[in-house]
């Protein structure tokens, strides 16, 4: 993944005649916090990137994870900075992380790890500053903890010096869909601009978690005619001629059951492999990386593929298939809706107000209407496919902001 953005970075900039030195540059962060954190009992490496503040403070998750390393942190922090401006945020580039499994862990370390977290960045960050946010093995009470932190040592109560927070605590209604129900936005706007949206087409889903059964909701109600005829778990596949109910899936999934048990007349069991390969006219990605690869691009069927997850269709797949004419709507597009609703929860901190969800997914929705509208006429000026339009767009919007770099 890490490999693939620098490739697009550089694709993009060399197109806009930007000079190795101008690469380089941008490459490189304007902060790189590297520190130890402690739980009371064990110290951990932590970081912190801070890489491009132009457009906004900077914006980005932070990670738990054994293996974070600070060029991961790095790589993570540069894609935000392109990510949030391909997307049209007032919102800079940054990311964090912890080289912890946490879930070795108690609660009370979990809490204090995170609160040291907080104690040794507090003077680089900050609601104008830098705006972290969860990411994998992080989540609502993480932040809650973080917020809560950060008010006691500076006495800033506005709670907009982080995002993701749980709803009672200043945290956003619609974070938690955003990301799902953003992806269907993205699908229909595609759609729109290639003159599909009217046809009868189907669609096979990977990975149906968090991301995966909220765009299915929003995909059912957008895109009737686009028939969900597959979904895979971490278990295996369904498959059904007659078309699966989104309802049905996430019913059954919130009862903790796998669909390799899942039993019905109309539906057949088939591997994750098999539906990679399904012949569907919408291959949608929403579990992990690097599940498109060399050992199965040759199979997939798909005319559209939305990478939901980040990074599921490897650099060597993408040009192959794009290539071949697949049209792949890039992760930094398609799953831009959790970071714009993060926005929009700051917006609403900074604003002391609180949105109602329908207002929440409409703004996300016109946000990323917005970006598709954007990406999709620099490709077409370029003449390049999507994914190559989108970091094009981030940069140029870059470029455009005078900064003292
Ligand atoms: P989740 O843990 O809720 O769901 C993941 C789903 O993928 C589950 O259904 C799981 O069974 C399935 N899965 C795991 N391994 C699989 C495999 N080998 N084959 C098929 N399915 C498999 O996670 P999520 O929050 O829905 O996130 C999904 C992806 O989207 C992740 O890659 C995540 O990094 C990315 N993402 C999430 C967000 C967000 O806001 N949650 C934002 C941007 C990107």
């Amino acid at each position: 993944m890490l490999k693939t953005a620098q490739t697009f970075i550089t694709r993009a900039a060399k197109e806009l005649g930007w000079s190795d030195a101008d690469i380089e540059a941008f490459l490189k962060p304007d902060h790189e916090h590297e520190f130890e954190v402690s739980d009371g009992e064990k110290a951990y490496k932590a970081y912190r990137v801070q890489h491009d503040n132009r457009r906004g403070p900077y914006k980005g998750g932070v990670r738990y994870h054994a293996e974070v390393s600070k060029s991961e942190v790095q790589a993570l922090a540069t894609l935000m900075t392109i990510k949030n401006a391909a997307a049209g945020l007032g919102f800079g580039g940054g990311k964090g992380g912890v080289a912890v499994n946490p879930k070795e862990l108690d609660d009370a370390r979990l809490e204090e790890l995170t609160r040291d977290y907080v104690r040794q960045l507090v003077d680089y960050i900050g609601p104008d500053v830098d705006v972290p946010a969860p990411d994998v093995n992080t989540n609502a009470q993480v932040i809650d903890w973080m917020v809560d932190e950060y008010e006691k040592i500076t006495g800033d109560s506005s709670k907009a010096s982080f995002t993701g927070k749980s709803v009672g605590q200043g945290g956003s209604e619609g974070r938690e869909a955003a990301t799902g129900y953003g992806g269907a936005d993205v699908l229909s706007e595609v759609l729109k601009q290639y003159g599909d949206d009217k046809k009868d087409m189907t669609y096979a889903i990977q990975g149906v978690g968090n991301v995966g059964t909220n765009f299915m909701f929003r995909e059912e109600e957008l895109l009737p005619q686009v028939l969900l005829v597959a979904a895979a778990d971490s278990s295996g596949g369904l498959s059904s001629g007659f078309g699966l109910a989104a309802s049905d899936l996430a019913d059954y999934r919130k009862q903790h059951k796998k669909f390799r048990d899942y039993q019905s007349d109309d539906t057949i069991h088939i591997t994750n492999e098999q539906l990679l390969c399904e012949e569907v006219d919408v291959l949608v990605l929403a579990a992990l990386g690097g599940v498109i690869n060399k050992d199965n691009m040759e199979h997939v069927r798909a005319k559209y593929i939305l990478e939901l997850a980040n990074g599921p269709v490897t650099l060597e797949a993408h040009d192959y298939l794009t290539e071949k004419g697949v049209i792949i709507i890039p992760d930094i597009l398609a799953n831009a809706g959790g970071v714009t609703a993060s926005l929009l929860e700051w917006q609403q901190n900074k604003a002391d107000e609180h949105w109602e969800e329908d207002v929440v997914l409409e703004k996300v929705e016109q946000y990323l209407r917005n970006a598709v509208d954007e990406v999709t006429s620099v490709g077409e000026r370029h003449k390049v496919c999507l994914k190559e339009a989108a970091f094009l767009t981030g940069l140029m919007r870059l470029e455009k902001v005078k900064g003292d770099r």
